[in-house]
């Protein structure tokens, strides 16, 4: 076996999963194969990437052990609860463990219509593709809980969108792919066997020290509202806005998953929204804690009736939990804004610094990132600085906020190389800029995979700058910024 397969959902059966295989398409071609992923999982990556292991990327073959299902979730997709979604362009292959003995999903996406494709066509276009290949790895060299990219092929064929546009398959990699939404179904049909055989499941597989107690329900539900702060504190520091939080979109293991109409904000402005159908700016960089807890709020009540036959007594228990997101989160929040100012510790001063930064960057219009790591170079100015900092220049605001921040700094006493160290890894030089991503798939939309493989390279070590790459590093000029992003459906 060129996979070592073992399929604990697919085992879970019907109603969570419907068998279903992946359509063929006409003429695949390989464009990457993350070898370093495939190694971990136990691949030969050069398989992988041999025409015998492009006809499975593809879908038209199987690998021996995979047993392909789609599954069932519903969700709330921008606040209105749909009761059934379901993976509609997308097919588990199977689960692998990897070399770490850790389980993953690999899934298809892109691979042909299924029971729950509605009018869908089941296939996903290439910009999509590339933009989630793109995004999701960097996420993952930024330390971020994330799905991951196996690989990526083009199909051969052509899908319709605005216009034609050439066909692609990803093969995702996730610890699993149950959401919140997931619950959602089986609580929508009051099927409370199914929810408890997933809440189990989700135990095992995300949460094992929390299995053994007598309300599994409450266990895993306090586990997600732990992940899910962790996980938005993160993607607030990093300036990352997903675009799509509906609940389908948010998974149990508190990896972020659908790179759809997500993007990292360039200039700081709270109120930034990119997906083009988000026009109530519901996603908003600033919603996105908020929205996170309503997620979590929507999690919770689909638990109720397995956490107590006695509803009050389930809605008391539940409400104690969802109540702790905002001060997980803001724990969480605190420790990597410390992180990325250099402090060792954070009080409500420290708060108010923090908080005057952001204005003044508002204020600057600032680059996030850019900003960010301006201060990680410039707190020790004669190091082996990474030179970085000559990409950003400071506005008025920043420039007149910068010597509270030096003065904040003369108290603490850890060595300014360490202290270095931290910041730089906090504050990246590279992140997935927008225009870029762009121009990677027009570029390959035109056949040349040159700048998508560049940044693809380029993105695995974000926070070593090197000045050969100045160009990726800094922001859109104004006449290429990339203001709306568009979902890969
Ligand atoms: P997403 O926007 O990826 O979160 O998808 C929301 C829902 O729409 C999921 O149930 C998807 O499976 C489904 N979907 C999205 N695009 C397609 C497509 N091209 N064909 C069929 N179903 C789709
Ligand atoms: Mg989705």
């Amino acid at each position: 076996m060129r996979i070592h397969f073992d399929n604990s959902y697919a085992h879970l059966g019907s109603p969570l999963s419907l068998p279903q295989r992946p359509d063929p398409v006409s003429s695949p071609e390989l464009i990457r194969v993350n070898e370093g992923l495939a190694e971990d999982l136990g691949i030969d990556s050069g398989w992988l990437a041999s025409e015998e292991g492009v006809q499975i990327l593809s879908g038209n073959a199987l690998p021996e052990g995979a047993e392909p299902v789609a599954t069932a979730y519903a969700g709330h997709q921008f606040g209105n609860f749909n009761p059934q979604l379901g993976d509609g362009r997308a097919v588990l292959l199977g689960e692998v463990l990897s070399t770490h003995d850790r389980r993953f999903d690999l899934q298809l996406k892109g691979s042909g219509r299924t029971p729950w494709s509605r009018g869908g066509d089941g296939r996903s276009p290439l910009g999509p593709v590339l933009r989630e290949y793109i995004v999701s790895e960097a996420m993952a060299a930024l330390g971020v809980p994330t799905t991951r990219a196996l690989a990526a092929v083009a199909t051969g064929e052509t899908v319709v969108r605005d216009g034609l546009e050439p066909g692609a398959i990803l093969t995702r990699v996730a610890s699993s792919h149950l959401r919140i939404g997931t619950l959602q179904y089986f609580a929508a049909r009051e099927d409370r066997d199914s929810m408890a055989r997933i809440v189990e499941h989700a135990l095992a597989r995300h949460y094992p020290d929390a299995q053994n107690t007598d309300l599994p329900a409450l266990a895993l539900l306090n586990r997600v509202i732990e992940a899910q702060a962790a996980l938005v504190a993160r993607w607030q520091m990093l300036g990352f806005i997903h675009g799509v939080m509906n609940t389908d979109n948010m998974l149990l293991s508190g990896e972020t998953v659908d790179y759809g109409p997500c993007a990292f904000m360039e200039q700081f402005n709270p109120d930034t929204v990119f997906s083009s159908i988000d026009t109530q700016g519901r996603y908003a960089y600033s919603n996105q804690p908020g929205i996170a807890h309503w997620n979590l709020a929507r999690l919770a009540e689909s638990l109720l009736p397995l956490i107590d036959d006695d509803t009050d007594q389930a809605v008391a228990q539940a409400t104690t939990a969802i109540q702790r997101f905002p001060e997980l989160f803001a724990e969480a929040h605190r420790a990597a804004l410390a992180e990325k100012l250099g402090l060792s510790d954070f009080n409500e001063q420290d708060q108010d610094l923090a908080n005057d930064l952001f204005s003044a960057l508002a204020e600057d219009k600032a680059d996030f990132t850019l900003a960010f790591r301006f201060l990680a170079e410039d707190i020790k100015p004669d190091s082996e600085g990474t030179g970085a900092d000559t990409l950003f220049s400071p506005g008025k605001h920043f420039l007149e906020w910068l010597p509270r921040w030096k003065q904040r700094q003369e108290r603490e006493d850890e060595a300014l190389v360490t202290r270095q160290a931290r910041m730089l890894r906090a504050s990246p030089a590279f992140i997935p800029r927008n225009h870029l991503i762009q121009r990677a798939i027009t570029d390959a939309e035109g056949g040349d995979y040159t700048l998508f493989h560049r940044l693809v390279d380029r993105l695995a070590n974000p926070s070593r700058f090197d000045l050969k790459d100045r160009e990726l590093a800094i922001p859109a000029e104004p006449q290429e910024r990339v203001l709306r992003t568009f979902c890969g459906t």
